[in-house]
Order: structure tokens, then sequence, then C-alpha cells
């Protein structure tokens, strides 16, 4: 049976659980196509009131002012209160957004992770000193925008506000952050965790509002200092058109349409499960999915057919009745991704590809999509080119090396790439050659909070995760004194 889940949730603004300027939104259940419960919805008045709050709150020095171990412990805080609340947050997270309950249950320890990571990384920020002679101490300090505001995607809703919300307050700035119009209930855990840390009101601002309204209206807001995005190109495009307008730098973390290169002394057991996790982990609404498979020609047979057995062996339905670990796939987040993916799927066998399972809707009320794999994909087929964003994988031979990187090379995105051999000399070479921004040799998501991520191409720009990202929310200033 469904846990009861409260029936509304307001937005969190300066320091208040707030209603919203634009009234309510109806937030479904994926699994079942009902309502779960209604959010609070923002308005461009409500996204002023936000940007102001964290504006006073920045210049205040309440951030900035505080030792940085204070500030490290507070942002760790947050993290060890969602921990504490995961028996409740997993399933409101499970209805709202489809995904199988342990799938959830990931998604809020890797939330917790990057309050705990950015955390310790608060006082690890130090400026040098750069030698002028005799007459000159000079020294350089790292000091945040101020504002931050940071607009999030439905996929990863929780750990997508994580990741930049910990490194936005690690480095000192205060946030606004703009939750997904489909999946934004759980968010409210973190306002109240972020409450509970004693952050003092406007440090953090969390709001549900429509994109073309709360969203735009948050990316040209004057008073925003730095942009974090994750989402489609064409937002991201937008939103770098309208922080251009306000001269502010802008994060982007856009699509993909990742590859992985299969050699023929692969470990194939070791694939089939690696494909298991690229393409079937939150039903293939990744980014970073393996939405591509480049196989060696002599075990092309081989590897499809154990990546069929593995897909139709996949028990696919309501993710509140998944709560163990494995082979399972829970609804896709919305009728409209939903059929999008099943579009896609139709048109590529119109452009000539083969089912070698899946590509239809269950027969069952809920967004399911079947597990879905395509052989005799051609590069410029459109599902060789463009994201699916769902449960939907294209197998491709190749005969030789070249032929293997200019494949995973031949479309536009560059998100991340993988390679699966024993020949550590081919897998670092195709490393280096890939054009992506991180690579993955026999293990498809190796890495974690520890490792830069984000893309080339039109994957975006600036890099999330790791030590890198948190230069994306500081500014150098250089201090030159004359001594006597
Ligand atoms: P989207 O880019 O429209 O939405 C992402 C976020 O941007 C949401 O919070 C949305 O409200 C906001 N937004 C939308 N329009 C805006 C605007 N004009 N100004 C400011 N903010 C705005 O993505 P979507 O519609 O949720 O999904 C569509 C496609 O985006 C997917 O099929 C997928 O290809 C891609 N996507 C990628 C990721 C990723 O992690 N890279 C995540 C989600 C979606």
């Amino acid at each position: 049976m469904a846990p009861d889940v409260q029936p509304y949730w307001r937005n969190y603004i300066d320091g208040a659980f707030a209603d919203g300027g634009a009234g309510r939104l109806a937030i479904e259940d994926p699994a079942t196509g009902e309502t779960l419960a209604e959010q609070a919805l923002a308005d461009a008045g409500d996204v002023d009131r936000a940007v102001q709050a964290a504006r006073r709150c920045h210049e205040s020095g309440a951030l900035t002012d505080l030792r940085p171990v204070e500030r490290g412990r507070m942002v760790r805080r947050i993290g060890e209160l969602l921990l504490k609340r995961i028996d409740e947050i997993a399933p409101v997270h499970t209805l709202e957004s489809g995904k199988p309950l342990w799938e959830s249950r990931i998604e809020i320890e890797g939330a917790a992770r990057y309050f705990e990571y950015y955390g310790n990384q608060a006082e690890t920020l130090e400026g040098r000193s750069i030698p002028l002679g005799a007459n000159y101490l000079d020294f350089t300090v790292y000091e945040p925008y101020g504002v931050s505001a940071q607009i999030i995607p439905w996929n990863y809703p929780l750990e997508m506000t994580a990741r930049s919300l910990s490194a936005g307050l690690a480095t000192g700035n205060t946030c606004v952050v703009k939750t997904p119009e489909l999946d934004p209930l759980t968010n409210g855990f973190i306002a109240e965790a972020v409450e509970a840390a004693g952050f003092p009101p406007g440090a953090v601002n969390i709001l549900c509002g429509l994109g073309a309204e709360a969203g735009a209206a948050l990316s040209a807001h004057p008073g925003v200092d730095q942009i974090v995005f994750t989402g489609s190109v064409a937002t991201g495009r937008a939103i770098a058109r309208a922080a251009a307008e306000t001269v502010v730098p802008c994060v982007l973390e856009l699509g993909g349409k990742s590859a992985a290169i299969v050699y023929p002394d692969a470990d194939l057991a070791n694939l089939v499960e690696n494909v298991r996790w690229g393409i079937y982990f939150n039903a293939g609404q990744v980014c970073s999915a393996m939405s591509r498979v480049l196989v060696h020609q002599s075990i092309h047979d081989a590897v499809v057919d154990g990546i069929v057995d593995m897909a139709r062996g996949l028990s696919v339905g309501p993710g509140i009745e998944r709560p163990e670990p494995g082979a399972n796939m829970g609804a896709m987040v919305s009728e409209k991704q939903r059929d999008r993916a099943a579009e896609m799927c139709g048109e590529a066998q119109r452009q000539g590809a083969k089912f070698a399972t899946g590509g239809h809707k269950l027969n069952r009320p809920g967004h399911f999509l079947e597990p879905t794999v395509f052989t005799a994909v051609t590069p410029e087929m459109t599902i060789a080119r463009e994201e699916v964003f769902g449960p939907v994988l294209s197998v491709m031979p190749f005969s030789t090396d070249e032929e293997a990187i200019a494949l995973a090379n031949s479309t536009d995105y560059g998100l991340v790439g993988g390679v699966f051999t024993r020949d550590l000399d081919r897998a670092t070479d195709a490393a280096r050659r890939l054009k992506a921004g991180q690579v993955f040799v026999n293990e498809w998501y190796a890495g974690g909070v520890e490792t830069p991520f984000g893309g080339y191409g039109k994957s975006g720009y600036g890099r999330e995760k790791g030590r890198e990202a948190l230069w994306n929310y500081l500014q150098t200033k250089n201090v030159a004194i004359r001594l006597n």
C-alpha cells in the first residue's frame, strides 16, 4: 500500500514556508496517473522576493563573515538531516518521480553525500601570495559571487539541488533554487533541513514555478550574480541569453548521447550489468545514460543476445512496489516524456532500425515504456543522434578502432563516454580520443561526488562535482599593497 503523502507543499522564501503567487500545481504519481499532492506555484513576484531575501542575507555578511569551518559544518548538517529522514523521503520521491524505491534511496544518499563533500571543502579554499619585490605585499582571496540561482531538472531533483546548493553555500553564496514542475515535493525536505541546520533567513530559498515564468524570471533577475542550470539544450540557450543580458556567469549541464565502445576482449557479463545501470537506471532518464553501445562486429550477436535477455528480465511496474535493488524499472516521469520516447522508437523503426526487444508502452495505467533495444542503427538515424531520455538503447557494430571512435564522437553532444576492454593501452588510447567530459573504463558511472562532471560540445560548459565545481561559485580578488 502506498504511504500517505502530505497533501500540500509550500515554497521556502526568506526563512518561511509560503504559498505561491501563481496558485497551486497538481503533482501526479506517474505510476498511476493520479494526483498525488499539490505544490505551491511561485510567480515572478515570489522569485523577486526570494532574490531580494538572498541579496539581503548576502550583504549582511551572515554567511561570508563566518569562519569557513562553521559554514562547512552547517552544510554537512543538511545532509545528515536528510539521511535521518530517508525512510520518510524515499517513498514520497518514488511516488512523485516514478523511480523504484531503492533508486530513491540511492538519490537521497547521493544528495547527502554532496552536503558532506562540499561541507568538508569549505575550509580548503585558500588564496596565494604573489611576490612583487621588496616594496609590495600581494595576495589573492576567493570571494563568493553573491546570489546563486539554481534551476533544477526533474530527473534527479534532490541530487541536483544538493549538488549546486552544497557547493554554493560552502563557498559563501546565498541561493535561490527553482525546482522542477513534475516532481518538486521532496525539495521541501531540503528546505526543512536547511532551517534545522541553522541557516539564517534568505540564505536558501527553494521555490517551484513554471519554467517559462518563474525560471525565466529568476535567470533574468538583475539581483542574481551567477546561474547554474541542468536540463535541455533549448532551455540552456535561453538561460545563456539571459545571463548574457545581465552579464553573469552560468554553468550549463545539458544532455548527452553517450556511447560505450565494446572491444572483442570485454568481459560480457560485466558489460551487460553495466548496460542495465547505464540505460535502465531511472528508466534511462539520465543525461549521462549509455544510450549507444558500439560493439565490435565479431561479438555483435552475442552482445545483443546478452543485453536482450537482461532487458526482457527486468520487472517493470510501480516503483513503490520495488524496494530491492536489482533487475527492475519504474514509470517514466510523465505521459509527455513517455510518449515522446515511444514516438522516437516509432521513428527509428520507420528509418530502418530493428527492435531487438521492447519499444511499446505498457498496457496499464501509468507512464511505462518497455525496456527497449534497437539494432541495425546507422549514424544518420535520429535515434543515433538525439537524446531519447528514456529506456531505449541503440546497438551499432564497428570493425576498426578508428571507426569506433569516429562513431562515438559523431553526435553534437559530449557528456560521457565508455570503453569496455581488458587492454589498458586500447582503453587509454580511446580515453584520449573520446570527445567527452568524462570517460568510464569497464564501469559506467564510475567516479563520484569527488570527480568533475560536465560536457564537451552541446552537452554544455562548466563543471559540477569535484573541486572543479567550487570555481563556478567563486571569484578571485587580488590585493596589492605598497609598502614603505
Ligand atoms: P527543461 O530544460 O525544459 O527543464 C529544466 C528546468 O528548466 C526546469 O526546472 C524548468 O522549469 C526550467 N525551465 C524551463 N524553461 C525555462 C526558461 N525559459 N527559463 C528558465 N528556466 C526554464 O527540461 P524538461 O522539459 O524538463 O525536459 C526536456 C528534455 O530536457 C528532456 O527530454 C531531456 O532531453 C532534457 N533534460 C536533461 C537533463 C539533464 O540532466 N541533462 C535533465 C532533465 C531534462
